[in-house]
């Protein structure tokens, strides 16, 4: 049998190449992302992604569950569409005050200040933000035991959005983590906007729990072939497509699913929304969440209608 302090030391070789790992890659990410900066952009805007119109001018609204939720999972995302250059107005509509553990009336408050950040980061012509907190645990309970009425949810967007032809932003079907509260957003805005002319894109969840948790890993693959892709003349492009077929321009620069990359000021934007506007979920755990999701480096959209 093997002695305690042997087993510690045999331990520690996959955490030491873990570390390493993730340090090696977000060095590796730091270059791409200021690398893709300099070769698809003049320097003058801050974007490492390519929006299509059809999220651009728009009034648009984020349907979460909990604080936290606009942060943890559409940080990129807000981050991106509020950049002045868009011309769109944000909005945020949270169903619950994130109850479960009887702090609704904090997490109300922190939501505010962390919508203070990802709001309002670069500034904009367009109206202020609007953020709205239902404090209705009969019909929106902060649980992991049931999901919400699709009707209800569709009602309370119906209150909120002041536009005919708005752009509603949520979760997908499997919820990002398969939670029955996000998961009833998807269902209550599929309700929303069968009955209205408004369009819905949600935030695609990710395959696996290695995607989920890969940080920079698999988003410095996407980055590296944006890289190529950006200039298909270089010798880099040139060398990679030899070895391997040709990236498509086209699949990568505006087709769907829309894809939203984080730039380093985006990232750090993110985690001081997350750890000062949210200060009281800051346990242990988040800062591993931090360290390794990759929600705060890539967000996928994909439109429904
Ligand atoms: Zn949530």
């Amino acid at each position: 049998m093997a002695c305690p302090k042997c087993a510690y030391s045999i331990l520690r070789i996959p955490v030491r190449i873990l570390a390493k790992l993730l340090f090696v890659s977000c060095l590796a990410w730091i270059v791409l992302t200021n690398a893709l900066l300099c070769y698809l952009h003049d320097g003058s805007s801050p974007s490492l992604s390519t929006i299509p119109v059809e999220l651009t001018n728009k009034d648009i609204y984020f349907l979460i569950a909990h604080p936290d939720d606009e942060v943890m999972f559409f940080g990129p995302t807000i981050l991106e569409l509020s950049l002045p250059k868009y011309n769109n107005s944000m909005n945020l509509l949270c169903l619950s005050t994130g109850n479960g553990a009887g702090l609704g009336s904090t997490r109300e408050l922190e939501l505010l200040k962390s919508t203070q950040i990802l709001f309002s980061l670069y500034g904009s012509q367009r109206p202020q933000p609007v953020v709205k907190i239902v404090n209705d645990e009969a019909r929106f309970m902060d649980t992991m035991d049931a999901e919400w009425d699709a009707q209800l949810v569709a009602e309370e967007l119906g209150l909120f959005v002041k536009t005919s032809d708005a752009l509603v932003i949520t979760f997908d079907e499997g919820g990002v983590s398969g939670h029955p509260n996000h998961v009833s957003l998807f269902e209550g805005a599929k309700v929303y906007v069968s009955q209205t002319p408004a369009s819905l894109y949600t935030l695609s969840s990710a395959s696996s729990v290695w995607e989920k948790y890969s940080f920079t890993l698999i988003t410095n693959w996407k980055l590296f072939k944006r890289l190529v892709a950006s200039r298909p003349h270089s010798v880099l492009a040139q060398a990679f497509n030899r070895r391997f077929s040709p990236i498509e321009v086209d699949t990568l620069l505006g087709g769907a699913p829309v894809e939203i990359y984080a730039t380093m000021n985006m990232f750090l934007a993110a985690v001081g929304a997350m750890a000062w506007g949210h200060y009281s979920q800051m346990v242990w755990f988040r800062y591993g969440w931090m360290l390794l999701s990759r929600y705060l480096t890539f967000n996928e959209l994909r439109l429904v209608q």
